[in-house]
């Protein structure tokens, strides 16, 4: 495919990897978290017209987005290239699910590696191994959301199963992938002892990640949920202070790994 569907283009993004970033959010995600915070990007929608501005003013979500050909994506990407070198930062491709247009994301992975723009995918994981492998060799760095270890809690509250994603994720750790972790805190759903005790069970087995962030729920996607007319299953939920997920990091870091709040 030589055009993707991008709902949002961030620059000067500071919490999607190291130093200073332009995100790239790709729309379209075969899962459904209860939490998501970027609901507008879920569905995989198409803009009747190429122009349609991003995050247009209107309630449609099919009109949430604009479809970029590679050379568009790039001219945006390179106009902050010079931060990038000073704050050794890059580019990041996010979503929505940024592996379910993986053609087009191979594409942008490959034109930001000959020329030298460091990349990070932040992913669910959520793809076959044929297609994360394909393109695992031109990502510096992935960021890799990891919500429920238990296959049935993560049917439930996510829409699909996660067994691939952990083989993937088992793959991509064994072959040396640079890999940090991203955890959402969801109360009641992923802070669980249960959920817990089994991400400190997985995290002991990979050894080469050593990076783990935590992202304590915030309810800042209410009104998203309530203009495009979405079902908010988590809606009532207050979100959570970064001390209320201390004892957490506590508990992670006795792995003898760097855990950090935030993106
Ligand atoms: S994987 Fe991310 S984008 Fe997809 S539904 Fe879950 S939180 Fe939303």
């Amino acid at each position: 495919m030589k055009t993707g569907l991008i709902f949002d283009l961030k620059r000067f993004a500071i919490h999607d990897g190291p130093g200073i970033r332009s995100t790239v959010f790709f729309k379209g995600c075969p899962l459904r978290c209860w939490w998501c915070h970027n609901p507008e990007g879920i569905g995989n929608g198409v803009p009747k017209s190429d122009s349609a501005d991003i995050q247009a003013d209107t309630c449609r979500l099919e009109k949430v987005g604009r479809i970029y050909s590679i050379d568009q994506l790039m001219v945006e990407i390179e106009k902050d290239v010079i931060f990038f070198d000073d704050s050794g930062g890059g580019v990041t491709f996010s979503g929505g699910e940024p592996l379910y247009q993986a053609e087009f994301l191979k594409l942008a992975l490959q034109r930001c590696r000959e020329i030298e723009i460091h990349t990070a995918l932040d992913t669910s994981g959520f793809a076959s191994a044929e297609t994360i492998q394909g393109l695992s060799e031109f990502v510096d760095l992935f960021l890799f959301d990891l919500k429920l270890i238990n296959n049935e809690r993560h049917l439930l509250y996510t829409g699909v199963s996660n067994q691939q994603i952990l083989k993937n994720l088992r793959w991509l750790a064994k072959k040396g992938k640079r890999l940090n972790i991203r955890f959402p805190v969801i109360p009641g759903i992923t802070d669980t002892k249960e959920n817990i005790k089994d991400l400190k069970q997985l995290l002991k087995e990979l050894e080469n990640v050593n990076h783990i962030s935590l992202l304590p729920f915030h309810n800042i996607a209410a009104g998203k949920y309530e203009r495009f007319g979405m079902e908010n299953k988590f809606g009532g939920e207050k979100s959570l202070s970064e001390d209320q997920v201390l004892p957490l990091k506590a508990e992670l870091e006795s792995l003898d790994k760097t855990v950090t709040i935030g993106g």
